[in-house]
C-alpha cells in the first residue's frame, strides 16, 4: 500500500509527514499496519462517542443497504429517516419538534442560517440578515459557517468571499473574567448597533469545542441570551455538532443552562453532527421548531435548500443504531460518572509532573466526556507560546508516536495559543483512562524535554 507523500495518489490534508495506514479499529483502540496500537483519545474528531467496530451498527447498516440505501429525499421518505427524527424530536427541549438531515456539520450549521433567514423572509422581514456569532468560535468550513467562525487561519485565504458576520465575545473563563450576564449582554450591543430590525440569528455553540477548549459558559448565560433574541426577534442558532448526543454528561449540552422557571432553554434552531452518527456514516441534522417551518409554508414556498444526500436512509439507519446503541447501554450516563473519573485523574496527573512540565499546563477543564488540557508559556501570566513554536502540533504527533490519539486546537489566545482535546468514546474502561492519562503524561515530558521531536 502505497501511503508515502510522493507514491501517494490522495491529496492528503496537510502534506508535510506521512500517515499511518489504520486497518482495524476495535472500541477506543486503532490499529495501523503494522499492528501499531492507537489508543483514540479524541474519538477522531470528537466523533466516536460509543467506539469502533460495533457489530449492531456495522448490521443496521448492511440491512439498510440491502433494502434502501438512497433515495431522493425530496421525493420520498424512508422508515430509518421517519424514526430518527422521532427519537431526536422526543430527545430534545420541547418544542423543537421538526428534524432535517444533512451530512456534515457545516452543512447543517449552513442550512440552520439560511433557515433562519427564509423565517424571517417569509415573516415579511426581509431586511433581517446580519448573523451574531462568537469568538473564538467554530462553526464549519463551508462558506456561511466559516464566515461564522473566528478562526483565523482557516479564513485568510477566503477572506474576500466571507460575508460580515457580527462577533462577539464567547465565554471563555480562563482567558476573560466575566460575571453572569456580561457576554451575554454583549450580545444585546451587538443587535443594537446592527440595529435589531436587521438582525437575523445568533448562533453559540453551548459550551465550548475545540475553539475554547470545554470552556462552560456561567449557568444564567444562555437564559440570557434567550431573553434577548426574543425581546429583538431574532433566532437563536444553537450549535450542538460536536456537543450533541451526550458529549458533555447531558443528551444536549444546552440541558445544563436552565432558565429562572429551572426550565431547559429552547433554541430556535440546534444543530448536530459528529455524536449523532458516531462516525459510522456522515449525517447532520438540525432540529427546529413546528412554527418556524410552518411560517415559509404559509408563505407558499418550501425551505430553500436541497442537497442530494440530505435524508439519507442509509445514513439515518446508521444513526439510529449510533442512538439506540447509546439508550440501551446508558451511554449518556457514562459519559457524566466517567467523565467525572477522567476529569479527577487528568487533574492528579497534573500534580506528578516534574516542574519543567508542570509550568506549561496552564489549566485543565471540562464537563462530561469533554475535557482539554490549555498549555502556556508561563502560568502566572497565563501568556501563550509564540504560534512560531508549534507547540500543539508537536505535542500531538509526539502523542501519536506513543500511540495517544489527541485533537489539537490553537489561534483561540489572539493568534497565539494551543490546547489539546481529550474527549475518547463514551464506552471506555476505568483502566483505558488511565492507560490515556498515563500516555499524555509521557507526551507533555518528552514535548517539554525535546524528546518528542521527530
Ligand atoms: N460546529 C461545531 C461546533 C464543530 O465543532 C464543527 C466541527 O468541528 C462543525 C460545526 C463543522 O462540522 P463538520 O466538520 O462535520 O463540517
Amino acid at each position: 500500500m502505497r501511503t508515502s507523500l510522493t507514491a501517494s495518489h490522495v491529496f492528503y490534508r496537510k502534506y508535510d509527514y506521512p500517515l499511518p495506514l489504520i486497518v482495524r479499529a476495535a472500541g477506543p483502540y486503532l490499529f495501523d499496519e503494522h499492528g501499531k496500537r492507537y489508543l483514540d483519545g479524541s474519538g477522531g474528531a470528537m466523533v466516536c462517542n460509543i467506539g469502533h467496530g460495533v457489530g449492531a451498527i456495522a448490521d443496521a447498516i448492511a440491512d439498510q443497504a440491502r433494502s434502501v440505501a438512497y433515495i431522493n429525499g425530496t421525493a420520498f421518505t424512508s422508515p430509518p429517516v421517519e424514526a430518527l427524527a422521532d427519537l431526536l424530536t422526543t430527545k430534545a427541549p420541547p418544542g423543537l419538534d421538526r428534524a432535517y438531515f444533512l451530512s456534515s456539520g457545516s452543512e447543517a450549521v449552513e442550512a440552520a442560517l439560511k433557515l433562519a433567514r427564509h423565517y424571517h423572509v417569509a415573516s415579511g422581514e426581509p431586511q433581517r440578515r446580519y448573523v451574531i456569532a462568537q469568538t473564538p468560535g467554530y462553526h464549519g468550513n463551508t462558506l456561511l459557517a466559516l464566515a461564522a467562525s473566528a478562526r483565523t487561519s482557516y479564513r485568510t485565504v477566503f477572506d474576500p468571499w466571507l460575508l460580515d458576520v457580527l462577533m462577539i465575545d464567547a465565554p471563555y473563563p480562563y482567558r476573560r473574567t466575566l460575571d453572569e450576564h456580561a457576554p451575554a449582554s454583549a450580545l444585546e450591543a451587538a443587535i443594537l448597533a446592527a440595529g435589531p430590525e436587521n438582525v437575523a440569528a445568533f448562533i453559540a455553540e453551548p459550551i465550548g469545542g475545540s475553539s475554547t477548549g470545554a470552556s462552560v459558559p456561567p449557568p444564567g448565560y444562555f437564559a440570557h441570551v434567550r431573553e434577548i433574541c426574543d425581546r429583538y426577534g431574532v433566532l437563536f442558532v444553537c450549535d450542538e455538532v460536536l456537543t450533541g448526543a451526550g458529549r458533555t454528561g447531558t443528551y444536549f449540552a444546552i440541558e445544563h443552562f436552565r432558565d429562572a422557571a429551572g426550565q431547559t432553554v429552547v433554541p430556535d434552531i440546534l444543530t448536530m453532527g459528529k455524536g449523532l452518527n458516531g462516525g459510522y456514516a456522515p449525517l447532520s441534522a438540525f432540529l427546529t421548531r413546528e412554527a418556524i417551518v410552518e411560517r415559509i409554508r404559509a408563505s407558499g414556498a418550501n425551505f430553500m435548500h436541497a442537497q442530494t444526500y440530505s435524508h439519507h436512509p442509509l445514513s439515518a439507519a446508521a444513526a439510529l443504531a449510533v442512538q439506540r446503541y447509546i439508550d440501551e447501554n446508558a451511554l449518556v450516563e457514562r459519559a457524566r460518572t466517567l467523565g467525572a473519573v477522567l476529569g479527577a485523574t487528568l487533574q492528579r496527573m497534573r500534580k506528578t509532573l516534574p516542574s519543567d512540565a508542570a509550568a506549561i499546563v496552564g489549566d485543565i477543564r471540562g464537563i462530561g466526556m469533554l475535557w482539554a488540557l490549555e498549555f502556556v508559556a508561563d502560568r502566572t501570566t497565563r501568556a501563550p507560546f509564540p504560534r512560531a513554536d508549534h507547540f500543539a502540533e508537536r505535542f500531538v504527533e509526539t502523542a501519536k508516536r506513543l500511540g495517544l490519539v489527541l485533537w489539537p486546537n490553537t489561534g483561540h489566545a489572539g493568534g497565539d495559543g494551543d490546547l489539546v482535546m481529550i474527549a475518547p468514546p463514551f464506552t471506555i474502561t476505568p483502566a483505558q483512562i488511565d492507560e490515556l492519562v498515563g500516555l499524555l503524561r509521557e507526551a507533555i515530558i518528552a514535548t517539554v524535554t525535546g524528546r518528542g521531536q521527530a
